[in-house]
This record gives C-alpha cells, structure tokens and sequence, in this order.
C-alpha cells in the first residue's frame, strides 16, 4: 500500500459512479479527488460523503491534480467524455460499454494512444466467480472437451430506470448485460468466432431490445448460447456448459448447481426405458447412479489482482491491463454483428 496516491475524478455519480468510488479508494492507493454529475440531488449525495463537488466536467481537465478520470454516465457521453479527459492528459476508466459502436471506440482507442494515457474499461465481470469456475472447469477439461456453452442474465423486472429504456442514451440489454455475457465469452476459448446468429426481444417496446438471444459459432467446432432476459418470471441456470464426458450447470450467482461426468470405472449399462407422457423411451431415460459421478460446483480461488489494484499497477509499469482494449474492440464488433443479424434475421458469417 505504499507509492504514490492517484486522484481519480467520478464523473457521473449514479449506481455505477458511487460503487466504483467505494472500489477504487478500497485500494489504498486511489484518492476519490471530487465528483461532478449535472443532476444537483447526486452532487448534493457527493458533498455528504465528504468528496469535493467540481462545477463543472472542463474544470475536473483544468485541475492538474487530478490523474484520473473515472466516466460512469450514461453510455452515449462515454465517448466525447473519454477523448476529452485524453487529451487533456488525464487517465481514463470506462464504465462498460465503453462506446456504442465500433467507430466510436475506435475513435476514443487512437485519443488514448495519441496522448499516451491509460484507457480502461470497467469490465468487472471478467472477476465474478460463476464465471471463472467455467473458466476453470474447460480449461481443467472437467467435463471433458467442452462443446457448447450456454450463458444466461434473466429478470422479470423490465428494463430498470430511465437512459436504459431509451436508444440515445445507448440503452437496451445487448449494450447492458450483452457486453458482461460476449466478454466473459471470448475469454472462454482462443477460438475465432465463425459466425453469429441473433434474435432481439422488443416485449415491452420498439425503443430498445429488452433482451436478445445469440448463437455463435466458434472456428474450433465450440457454440455457444447467449440469453439475456428481462420478462423472465422463471429463470433458466445461468450457465450450462456440456462436454465430452459430462455436464455442469451453475444456477444462480450463489454458485448452486453441479457437474455430472461419466463414471469411466463402471461398464456401460443399458439404460432401462421409462414411462415418459403417453410413450416410453429408453433414449431420455435418465443415466444410472452407477454409471455417473455427480459433484457439486467446486469454488476456484482467484489470485489476480482485482480491477482497480491491476489500474495502479498497470499505471506505474509493473501490470499489463486486465481488460485489454483489443479485446474490448473485438467484444464491440460481435455486438455489431449481433444487431446485424437481429436486423436482417440471418446468419452472419463473419471472423471475429
Ligand atoms: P445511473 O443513471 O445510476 O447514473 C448515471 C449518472 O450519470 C447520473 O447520476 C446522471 O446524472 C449522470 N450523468 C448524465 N449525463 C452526464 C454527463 N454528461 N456528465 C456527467 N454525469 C452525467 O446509471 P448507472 O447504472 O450508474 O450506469 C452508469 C454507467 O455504468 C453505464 O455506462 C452503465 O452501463 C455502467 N454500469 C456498469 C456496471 C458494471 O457492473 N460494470 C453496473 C451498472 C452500470
């Protein structure tokens, strides 16, 4: 907890904005410098919890105290936001997405390139422990060769507060919770995606997508299936991974669930047919208890840095960044094919 302490700026003081504050001071060597939201009921929360209230978003690039610029608004602004604190020499974290396009991003990329400073995107995900154990569980072949994965976010709650429900805000799930699930993805496999195809739920309204469900090939043979719902009153397993000698499922973020594999010390049995509605069927009759190992979901334990530790240590040389930007790039253009194929109702076939 020695060194230097960095002054980081919260701009936008929403959900996102106070919780990032509280993480990055967590370090030890993040000082929360100010706040600055136009809305004055969130200055007025700022000033309680003792931080300074800035007037404005241009004085935060005039302070030369300030080292970083922390943009937690509303996704439209991330990007004029993000070149501005560039170019004005100032670190930058990201709240996910980073942009809404590909341009965009790109635009924002070469402004942290130009100026040499940190750019950085708060995919905070990429830490969550559901997702590391299927991390863990294909990497370890614990389920043998993984072939399909299925990752799913469902609520029955709509879509929550105002900008999200609106297109110019960059609102809509795929931009949401999209961007957790197709990050956590790409980092599942080494694989180039083949191709993509997608359906966005429009339940509630034409405004924005309140959901969307996307398979996506792999190059390696590897599909996957990715869901996020919000008029889910029942709510599938959020992760359903199958392999060559088993299956696991995780329930929920409270890790419930299990892994059954083949048990490979015992002959294979015939399965005996079951009564199965008016019919009988011995092909989705259940395996045996003999001839299956079930086992609940084992924690892994995650020694990594978590995000605002790797930021410090990333700033002064000694860590490479956690989220790096190529690959929120390539996130971005499988969001862009998502839309496309969502719109044109087709396969799109495409190197990602
Ligand atoms: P929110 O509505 O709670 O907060 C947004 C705040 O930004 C509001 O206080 C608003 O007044 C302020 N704001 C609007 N325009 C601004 C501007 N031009 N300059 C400065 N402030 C401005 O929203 P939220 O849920 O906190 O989401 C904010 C961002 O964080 C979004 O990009 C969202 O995707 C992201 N987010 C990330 C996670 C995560 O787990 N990583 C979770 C939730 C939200």
């Amino acid at each position: 907890n020695h060194g230097k302490i960095y002054n980081l700026v919260v701009v936008g003081f929403g959900g996102m904005g106070s919780h990032n504050a509280k993480l990055a001071e967590e370090t030890g060597r993040i000082a929360i410098a100010g706040v600055y939201d136009p809305t004055e009921y969130r200055m007025d929360l700022a000033r309680s919890r003792g931080y300074r209230a800035y007037e404005n978003f241009e004085s935060i690039l005039d302070d030369e105290e300030v080292d970083i610029v922390l943009i937690a608004t509303p996704n439209d602004v991330h990007k004029e936001l993000s070149i501005k604190s560039l170019r004005a020499g100032k670190h930058v974290v990201c709240e996910k997405p980073a942009a809404v396009n590909t341009t965009d991003l790109l635009e924002i990329l070469r402004a942290a390139e130009e100026s040499e400073r940190l750019f950085m995107v708060h995919q905070n995900r990429r830490w969550d422990e559901d997702f590391l154990i299927v991390k863990d569980l294909i990497a370890h072949k614990k389920v043998g060769d993984v072939f399909h994965v299925e990752s799913r976010v469902q609520g029955a709650n709509g879509i929550p507060g105002d900008w999200r429900q609106l297109k110019a805000y960059g609102g809509g799930m795929l931009l949401d919770w999209g961007v957790h699930l197709l990050d956590q993805l790409l980092l599942l496999t080494d694989s180039k995606i083949e191709s993509v195809y997608a359906d966005l739920s429009y339940i509630l309204g034409t405004e924005v997508d309140d959901g969307f469900t996307a398979s996506i090939k792999f190059k390696n043979g590897l599909s996957a299936v990715i869901e996020v719902g919000t008029t889910n009153f029942i709510k599938l397993p959020r992760w359903y991974v199958k392999g060559t000698e088993g299956t696991a499922v995780i329930r929920d973020w409270d890790l419930s669930g299990e892994i059954v594999t083949r048990n490979r010390e015992v002959e294979h049995v015939e399965p005996k047919p079951i009564q199965a509605g008016k019919g009988l069927t011995k092909t989705m009759a259940p395996p045996s208890e003999e001839s299956t190992i079930r086992r609940p979901i084992e924690h892994v334990e995650d020694l990594s840095d978590n995000f605002y530790v790797n930021l410090v240590s990333t700033l002064e040389g000694a860590s490479k960044q956690a989220v790096p930007n190529d690959e929120v790039y390539r996130v971005m253009t499988l969001i862009e094919a998502i839309f496309e194929s969502a719109e044109s109702n087709s396969v799109i076939v495409r190197d990602i």
